[in-house]
């Protein structure tokens, strides 16, 4: 079976004849920009740059698949948002927000053809074209919550959906369009599955609010787009984790924060899990033997794709992603 078809039938919990390892998010490393020669901020601006650094998620890493958009930013700037795309180990960032809360939002007609948003497309192509018989390719989009606070500021959001809840909701309607359309344009473009990410973490977003806001968004994303999704929320979230059960999607991409064995308890039977793995304590300080000890706890707790919990941080050494990809063939094939 080929990595590629590992990765999938692990994202519907499916049969596979090894566990699967790779991510929904970033796994840039200056390290890794350096070995490949493909560094930010030009692997957010350049398709040819960037499929270079991702594809190394493969090639070098071994993970079974690749994810290019390493920033938050590609659909954002699209929409007009002003973006400072950082340097070789600063991640982009969003300048100042476009709305007021209230304001009628606008998603522009030809947003998924506007240059911050065609790269990743153009990207996602090359790596179909050089990886796609081999290797998973995963593309990343946004949901309503984390463009709000793009489009929005995070505090004029967050305050809004206290003292003007009907009007996040219906940004939030309108936002999710964006999702939509730059989903539908990657699957074109080849992406096999697609991380949903929407950063309702617990001290932005209680439970309550995850119910209220984005439990039916989120569902309704999960029809509306033709693919594996893998929706990403940082933080703790063993609070929602039956909600999002309850959403349909493929599979999880959760934080260290929950427990591995606690989260596979409370997804239940289909709801694929990935990542849990800490960047800190393993991906960026970890040893071997708390690498090997890390692969083991994620075999044992029934993880369907290890590696990274979020983005890993742009200072950690690449050779501790290879040693958990090592780690876990190592472990499954001695049986452990
Ligand atoms: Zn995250």
């Amino acid at each position: 079976m080929k990595a590629r078809d590992v990765f999938i039938s692990a994202l519907r919990r499916g049969e596979t004849p090894r566990r699967a390892t790779g991510s929904a998010t970033s796994v840039a490393t200056v390290d890794l920009m350096e070995k490949t020669g493909a560094y930010f901020p030009e692997a957010h601006l350049d398709a040819d740059v960037m499929a270079r650094l991702a594809e190394a998620g493969l090639t070098v890493l071994g993970f079974d698949n690749i994810m290019p958009l390493c920033s938050v930013c590609h659909e954002s700037a699209a929409m007009g948002c002003d973006v400072d795309w950082g340097k070789r180990d600063l991640m982009p960032t969003i300048r100042k927000p476009l709305y007021r809360m209230g304001e009628e939002i606008r998603i522009p007609a030809d947003l998924v053809k506007r240059k911050e948003a065609r790269v990743p497309l153009a990207a996602i192509g090359i790596l179909k074209k050089r990886h796609g018989g081999e290797a998973a390719i995963v593309g990343k989009v946004f949901g309503p919550w984390t463009l709000g606070y793009h489009v929005f500021g995070v505090q004029e959001f967050l305050i809004s959906t206290i003292l003007a809840p009907d009007d996040v909701k219906r940004a939030m309607d309108t936002l999710k369009e964006a999702t939509v359309a730059y989903a539908r344009a990657q699957i074109e473009a080849g992406a096999d599955a697609l991380c949903l990410a929407d950063h309702a973490t617990r001290d932005l977003c209680s439970p309550d609010m995850y119910r209220d806001f984005l439990k039916d968004i989120h569902a309704e994303l999960t029809e509306r787009i033709a693919c594996p999704l893998i929706l990403h929320i940082c933080g703790d979230t063993a609070d929602r984790i039956g909600y999002i059960r309850d959403t349909g999607v493929a599979c999880f991409h959760f934080d260290s924060k929950v427990n591995a064995a606690e989260a596979r308890a409370l997804a239940g039977g289909k709801l694929s899990l990935m990542g849990g793995t800490s960047n800190f304590r393993i991906i960026r300080e970890g040893g071997e033997e708390e690498i090997a000890a890390e692969a083991a706890e994620k075999l044992a707790a029934g993880i369907d794709i290890i590696g990274p919990e979020c983005a890993v941080p742009l200072d950690a050494p690449y050779a501790n992603m290879q040693a958990l990809v090592a780690q876990v063939k190592r472990q499954e094939r001695s049986g452990a």
